[in-house]
């Protein structure tokens, strides 16, 4: 059984989401999927969770926010069309408007864009959507691992496939907590370790691990395979492709994790493993 993350450049658009739908209809294993927020479609664009940041931001300052919505609707709405769907995004953002003349948080805002992207590719499979708020948990100190992973292992029970949302879950009184940025990474890993996946494939935009920053440094090598401690050192020492906090989940449950590239899906990618 195969859990498989997809980051926000392989959400992106329709083109891109094309990419993840044919990923996941090549291998029936890929059961469980977790989605980012869609990311930037050329390196002049936003990400959706800048975008609702920034929405936030201007609401609180008094701004109008009405061109921010019309163009966050815009992006999920032209997706929906593309794959002919019915889904109604500026629905979901009077809601989101609503929620903010009622004092959403900060966090409520920044998950709309992962909460959008999985109803989304939710339609677009045909697999239920469920939603992390209920399950991932934070206490006082970040996650709840052991009720976290409960509450994944029993909600998926019910399930064969689903679809969820990356980047958040919610606390003791049920308000919606964020991750830090990029922490979409952690949510797969947390569903991985919690149905004892085989593997965590985590889908981005990169053919894997590199020594150094491939856009800088010509010499740099993709490194094949890498442990669950070194990946966790370079993610502190800022390689951006994982969490940093993506490995301790699947390390303590022992799930491999395969970095793996949406743009060039046959290349093996980086494999994190024990040894
Ligand atoms: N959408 C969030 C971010 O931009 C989380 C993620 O993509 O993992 O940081």
């Amino acid at each position: 059984m195969i859990v498989c993350k997809f980051g926000g450049t392989s959400m992106a658009n329709a083109e891109t989401i094309g990419l993840v739908k044919q990923i996941i209809s090549l291998d029936a294993d890929r059961r469980y999927i977790v989605v980012s927020a869609p990311g930037r479609r050329n390196p002049a664009d936003s990400k959706v969770t800048d975008m609702l940041i920034s929405l936030k931001n201007d609401f609180d300052n008094g701004r109008d926010v009405s061109k921010g919505i019309d163009a966050l609707c815009a992006r999920f709405q032209d997706i929906a069309q593309k794959f002919g769907i019915d889904f109604d995004a500026s629905c979901e953002f009077e809601k989101i408007y609503r929620a903010l003349t009622l004092g959403a948080s900060d966090d409520y805002v920044k998950s709309r864009g992962e909460y959008l992207s999985a109803k989304l590719l939710s339609k677009i499979l045909g697999v239920p959507f469920v939603d992390a708020a209920d399950l991932v948990k934070f206490g006082t100190d970040g996650v709840d691992y052991e009720t976290t992973l409960a509450n994944i292992a029993n909600a998926l029970k019910a399930f064969d496939r689903a679809v969820l949302p990356g980047f958040y879950g919610s606390d003791k009184d049920g308000q919606i907590v964020t991750f830090s940025r990029g922490g979409s990474d952690v949510s797969g890993a947390l569903v991985a370790a919690a149905v004892k996946a085989d593997v965590y494939e985590n889908w981005t935009d990169v053919d894997g691990v590199f020594s150094a920053d491939p856009r800088k440094d010509d010499t740099a090598r993709l490194i094949d395979r890498l442990t669950y401690e070194d990946m966790y050192n370079l993610a502190l020492s800022g390689a951006n492709v994982l969490h940093k906090d993506a490995v301790y989940p699947a390390e303590r449950a022992g799930v491999p994790i395969n970095i793996k590239n949406t743009f060039n899906r046959y290349a093996a990618g980086t494999w994190i493993m024990k040894e």
